[in-house]
């Protein structure tokens, strides 16, 4: 039996209907931003595998660390106990996040950084005596598959079947160009008519929406009318952290600072599932008391990995060199050359960027759903070409690793625009 045929026999994917779904493509290895599968057929991965890998596959210098670290302390439990891997990877993110974050909390994956920072801020207020239950989200937002994470999600078809099931979420609209004020309105509105503990956000871009972007301005906004509130607002930068907007977090954009911040995805490089929430002074001390009730009583057996952090210090060491640096702006300027040229395109609605993501709305005859007929036909598509794209409905994303050359990013530009034609 061929790989492919073992696993659908043994195996169940994320996101599938295994009844419809094609088989999935079986790799072998990866290196760079290349990925090869069984039968030796090369791919560029354009998405840095749903976000995760900046320094490119099997990269050497963040193997190297895991193995040291894998060799002198694979793992301690964190309940008691604390090791000089989870130390400096703290010291180092309380260096480079917002001047005002302080406390840092780890995790296992964007869902749980999630689900930590939702139950902060309804214990936040619990401990204070004070009933605050809902949460505030923006339309179409993705946070994650865990329930609170699913709650705060916007995203319908993912969270259907639990519907009623959820702690109390009120959307508003996303602040895009021309509905600021709507946006602005709505929040004042939500928080007037309920008892809010929280605001969690996509700074500047929601990624399983499609890449929708927003400004920092209308950011710096929300947050304002939150903290005359009293609402502690979260920064949802799972996706958008580590450079992929052009400087280290979305946050760097906002004049603004937000009460906590999930980190993950690209938080180890793509090599080791880990993630952190970091925290105010402000947020940690309402947990800080004689009384244990007031404790944070939440935890993950592989909480501080210390190879997850060796992998996450050797990984923020990389994307501060020079070379990963220019290697962000060079991929952003050409994103730009390739955005004047497709937005021109008549079938072409509309084209952005920011900092190495670039999205691109195709039109299409009909009303496309995130998995409508377009979507698999370009991926199809692009997969046949040698190209990992994943769109969502009608919009092709590129969200590159930064170590990609600038010949595998134009083959990515050229095979978007022949799938232009094709559809
Ligand atoms: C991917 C993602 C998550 C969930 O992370 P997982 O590691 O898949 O659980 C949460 N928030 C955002 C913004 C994401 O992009």
């Amino acid at each position: 039996m061929t790989l492919t045929e073992k696993d659908s026999q043994y195996l169940w994917h994320p996101y599938t209907q295994h009844k419809t779904a094609q088989a999935p493509i079986a790799i072998s290895k990866g290196e760079g931003a290349l990925l090869w599968d069984e039968n030796g057929k090369e791919y560029i991965d354009a998405i840095a595998s749903w976000w995760v890998n900046p320094f490119g596959h099997s990269n050497r210098f963040i193997a190297d660390a895991i193995y040291k670290q894998l060799t002198t302390l694979e793992h301690v439990l964190f309940g008691g106990f604390t090791h000089e891997p989870a130390v400096k990877v703290a010291e180092k993110l309380i260096e480079i996040l917002p001047k005002n974050q302080q406390k840092i909390f780890f995790s296992d994956n964007g869902s749980t950084a999630v689900e930590v920072a939702i139950k902060v801020a309804l214990q936040f207020f619990f401990n204070k005596n004070e009933k605050r239950t809902t949460i505030i989200a923006f339309e179409n937002a993705f946070h994650g598959d865990t329930f609170a994470a699913m709650a705060a999600s916007g995203i319908s078809f993912y969270t259907q079947a639990f519907q009623g099931m959820f702690i109390d979420v009120v959307r508003i609209p996303v602040p895009v160009k021309g509905q600021e004020q709507e946006s602005f309105d709505a929040l004042r509105n939500v928080i007037q008519n309920h008892s809010c503990a929280g605001f969690i956000f996509e700074p500047l871009v929601q990624g399983a929406a499609g890449m929708v972007m927003y400004e920092p301005e209308a950011l710096a906004k929300l947050i304002q009318i939150c903290n005359e509130n009293n609402v502690l607002t979260i920064a949802d930068e799972v996706m958008t952290g580590f450079g992929k907007t052009g400087k280290t977090f979305a946050m760097d954009y906002v004049t603004e600072v937000p009460d906590m911040m999930c980190l993950s995805k690209a938080l180890t490089g793509g090599t080791i599932p880990m993630a952190i929430t970091t925290f105010t002074q402000k947020v940690f001390d309402a947990f800080y008391d004689d009384d244990i009730n007031k404790a944070l009583f939440h935890g993950h057996t592989f909480t501080a990995n210390p190879t997850g952090c060796a992998a996450a210090l050797a990984s923020i060491d990389l994307l501060h060199t020079d070379e990963m640096q220019a290697n962000i702006e060079r991929i952003h300027k050409s994103h730009l050359d390739f955005q004047k040229k497709i937005e021109k395109h008549s079938k072409v609605i509309t084209a952005r960027t920011l900092g190495v993501i670039f999205a691109v709305e195709i039109k299409s005859d009909s009303e496309e759903s995130y998995y409508g007929s377009m979507r698999t036909k370009l991926y199809n598509f692009f997969i046949d070409k040698g190209v990992v794209l994943r769109p969502v409905g009608n919009i092709v994303y590129i969200l590159p690793p930064y170590i990609m050359s600038d010949e595998q990013l134009q083959k990515v530009y050229k095979t978007i625009e022949e799938a232009i034609e094709m559809v």
